[in-house]
């Protein structure tokens, strides 16, 4: 076992267990001899807590505009309406208009 080489992107597998069988125990002996990884464990697990856990990396940097030129489809398609004041909507049996309340 190399004390120099560190684990270091397996310590967020760790944490989020996709780590197979031969994989962990090798992580996880590394990690008990190793003070400078149960250190960067106990800083990535404190900052999985504080993002609440969240089992994926951050979000795509475009992932709000596709969110929001969706949004702007749903309205020009008429299935959204941001006012709540019911929108009619062109149905192959004719318009009608939506229920506020769905
Ligand atoms: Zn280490």
């Amino acid at each position: 076992m190399s004390a120099e080489t560190h684990p270091t992107e397996r310590l967020a597998d760790l944490l989020d267990e996709r780590l197979t069988g031969d994989e962990r125990r090798l992580v996880e002996a590394h990690v008990r001899e190793c003070p400078t990884c149960q250190e960067a464990l106990v800083a990535l697990s404190a900052a999985r807590k504080a993002l609440g856990r969240l089992p994926h990396p951050p979000m795509p940097a475009d992932l709000e505009a596709r969110v929001l030129r969706q949004i702007d489809q749903a309205d020009a398609e008429g299935r959204r309406d941001p006012a709540g004041t019911p929108v009619p909507v062109t149905t192959p049996e004719g318009p009608f208009v939506e229920s506020p309340r769905g």
